[in-house]
């Protein structure tokens, strides 16, 4: 059945689009399962439940963060993150910098952009993404890969199109803004509910659980 789903999705993803197979919440052997699929880039958004996953499956996968970090786990998420998808405060990027420092690593970001309706979702004001990369060069164990977003929680497919339509434009300006930024070339937009949606604006990430391992227990 994952596989199965896994496919299905494959299909009408481009191949400049990568799928994130968000697996958290679901145990070992459901990755395992995408795994024997063929799948090889996996989601988390717990550090606990991240660091169990990977040291104990399979080396060549390539996992993302996705969740809300704190700084005092840091050392739970970036030993094991090929992509820190949710960077959402300047304290965060400069405790992860500072850890890259201290540890020789340099570790690739996103930079996660409040687009959606709620009041509560996290993220980045696109004034303080435009301050922050002014001063990229300041965090030397920082790369800068690009922009992540999470349009509202809504059925309305027109506001769905409205917060992704923002978010593509503004990463379009900042590379524009930014050419230096060599890195900084990932839109990571779309999940179970709107990533064909998110596909019309060049997603270049898609992060998606539900549709490929089922609800959540
Ligand atoms: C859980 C999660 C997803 C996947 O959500 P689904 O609706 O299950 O596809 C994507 N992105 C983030 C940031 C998440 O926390």
């Amino acid at each position: 059945m994952i596989a199965e789903a896994l496919h299905t999705i494959l299909k009408e993803l481009p191949p400049r689009v990568k799928l994130v197979a968000v697996s958290k919440f679901h145990p070992a052997e459901a990755v395992m399962e995408a795994y024997g699929a063929g799948h090889r880039v996996f989601g988390e958004n717990r550090p606990q439940e991240l660091k169990a996953k990977a040291e104990t499956l399979p080396a060549d996968i390539e996992w993302h963060f996705l969740g809300h970090l704190q700084t005092n786990k840091l050392k739970m998420v970036l030993p094991y993150a090929s992509l820190v998808e949710s960077v959402d405060t300047l304290h965060l990027l400069e405790e992860i910098n500072r850890w890259g420092a201290a540890n020789g690593k340099v570790i690739p970001v996103l930079l996660e952009l409040h687009i959606g309706a709620e009041k509560t979702k996290q993220g980045f004001t696109e004034e303080e993404v435009l301050e922050l990369l002014f001063r990229a060069d300041s965090f030397r164990f920082i790369r800068f890969c690009g922009l992540m977003g999470m349009a509202s929680h809504t059925d309305e497919e027109d506001t769905i199109d409205a917060d992704f339509c923002r978010i593509a434009d503004f990463f379009a300006y900042l590379r524009d803004l930014f050419p230096e930024l060599s890195d900084f070339c990932e839109l990571s937009i779309g999940m179970s509910g709107d990533w064909r949606i998110a596909l019309r604006h060049d997603a270049t990430i898609v992060r998606i659980g539900t549709a490929i391992f089922g609800e959540r227990a």
